[in-house]
């Protein structure tokens, strides 16, 4: 998806009954397990879709760089974790706050609230190292010319505290979904309190590493 981003697609060998925003661990035919989101939606995708950050060297990482297509990886327990969507939103604002592959559940969890028919505005922020790493830039762009009341902001690291300090909460009602890296998602959350957000509104994963 852009130079460090790897799109690996799965095909079930089971029926897999999820909802967009959860998670899995991914085994690989070495027994290497990790996390990851699932960015695909159940009844409109074949497929099920991860977003695998590639950037460092890690053992996945690593290992994934080097799957070729039919090579079997092993599905673990789903999880919940905190990202949803909930149909009695609807008329309410909900904003996705994304940095990095972070952006994989609220892909998913973005194309669950159009699904569905989200009547509120929707803000759609992603956060990435550089131009390059914005990725699905397309795709989302292709979405909000379908849906008028989705916009979307691309925001660089460098310039997130500057970005962060002229967020307003506008409606108590917002619901704000924010995933990725800890500690973008913790300058997420620390400026959505500041900015009145109540703790109930504010749906949070931070994509932990072992280290
Ligand atoms: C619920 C959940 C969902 C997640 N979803 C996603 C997702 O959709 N997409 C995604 O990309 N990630 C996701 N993650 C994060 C991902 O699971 C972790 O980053 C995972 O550890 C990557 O595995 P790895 O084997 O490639 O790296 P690891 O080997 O586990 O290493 C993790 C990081 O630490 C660094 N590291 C390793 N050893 C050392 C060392 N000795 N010193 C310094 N640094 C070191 C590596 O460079 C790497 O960046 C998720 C995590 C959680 C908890």
């Amino acid at each position: 998806l852009s130079t460090t981003v790897l799109r690996l697609r799965l095909v079930a060998q089971r029926p897999v009954r999820y909802r967009a925003g959860q998670h899995v661990v991914l085994w690989t035919s070495g027994g290497i397990a990790r996390p990851y989101s699932l960015a695909s939606l159940p009844d409109e995708d074949r497929f099920l879709e991860f977003h695998v950050d590639c950037a460092h060297p890690g053992e996945f990482a690593d290992a994934a760089r080097q799957f070729k297509v039919s090579d079997p990886v092993r599905l673990g327990e789903l999880r919940g974790g905190a990202l949803r969507y909930d149909p009695d939103w609807q008329e309410q604002p909900l904003w996705l706050m994304a940095a990095g592959t972070g952006l994989a559940p609220l892909f998913g969890v973005l194309r669950e609230a159009l699904r569905q028919d989200h009547q509120g505005p929707i803000r759609l922020v992603h956060v990435a190292r550089d131009d390059s790493e914005f990725y699905l830039r397309a795709q989302l762009q292709a979405l909000a010319a379908e849906h008028a009341n989705l916009t979307l902001e691309w925001v660089l690291r460098s310039e997130l505290a500057d970005y962060l300090l002229q967020l307003r909460v506008v409606a108590r009602q917002t619901h704000a979904l924010v995933c990725g890296h800890p500690d973008t998602v913790e300058a997420f959350a620390k400026r959505l309190f500041l900015a009145g957000l109540s703790r109930n509104q504010l749906l949070a994963d931070a994509f932990l590493t072992r280290s």
